[in-house]
């Protein structure tokens, strides 16, 4: 089964990338991790990221895509994968197209996660972290009523990154970017969306009975 995995900020992704690839016994690779082991690795294409990233640089798409390209060509990844994080826009969705032809094979299925953008605001912006362990609480989950860490006693915070100001803004960003992909895999007839709403099993359980009649 070879998958894309896509989703909203604060619909888990990542926890289900994990839970769905183990299911399946596929890798997940996700770009995060693919840059993290070619820079720690040394590799050249590593070395030639690490030149944009220490100067604060976006790191440009060709060396991601080779990168990708690299990580696909692995093989454990020979009978599938799952992708998190790319492609990001469907300028790289139609490279991995033709990345996956070349190989004589194609994309089974593209996943969407969905949320929609209340929940996902109630998701993050609910989220206090622990200004001396770093440990994460949730005001409606946890039910915190005070701005201290049941684990440290330490004081918490809001990240700006989970103010609701921003979390919208991401909210918006990834409309812009993703909406067009959503579309082109739509279009390609390979799309499901799975509701991401409720406990983390639950997603994972419609996630499953939804990639169910792929399965070869
Ligand atoms: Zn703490």
């Amino acid at each position: 089964m070879r998958l894309v995995l896509v989703g909203p900020p604060g619909a888990g992704k990542g926890t289900q990338a994990q839970y769905i690839a183990s299911n399946l016994s596929i890798p997940k690779i996700s770009t995060g991790d693919i840059f993290r082991a070619n820079v720690s690795g040394g590799t050249d294409l590593g070395k030639l990221a690490k030149t944009f990233m220490d100067r604060g640089d976006l790191v440009p798409d060709e060396v991601t895509i080779a990168m990708v390209r690299d990580r696909l060509s692995e093989d454990d990844a020979q009978d599938g994968f799952l992708l998190d994080g790319f492609p990001r826009n469907v300028a790289q969705a139609e490279i991995l197209r033709d990345m996956l032809k070349d190989w004589g094979l194609a994309l089974d299925l593209v996943l969407e996660l969905v949320v929609d953008d209340d929940e996902v605001v109630r998701r993050l912006a609910g989220r206090r972290t622990c200004s001396q362990c770093g440990r994460i609480w949730h005001v409606e989950f946890d039910d915190k009523k005070d701005d201290k860490c049941d684990a440290c006693g330490g004081a918490l915070f809001q990240r700006d990154d989970d103010k609701e100001e921003t979390v919208r803004h991401r909210l918006e960003v990834y409309q812009e970017q993703t909406a067009p992909l959503v579309s082109y895999y739509a279009g390609e007839d390979i799309l499901v969306g799975v509701d991401a709403t409720g406990p983390v099993e639950e997603v994972t359980q419609r996630a499953m009975e939804a990639i169910r009649p792929y399965l070869g």
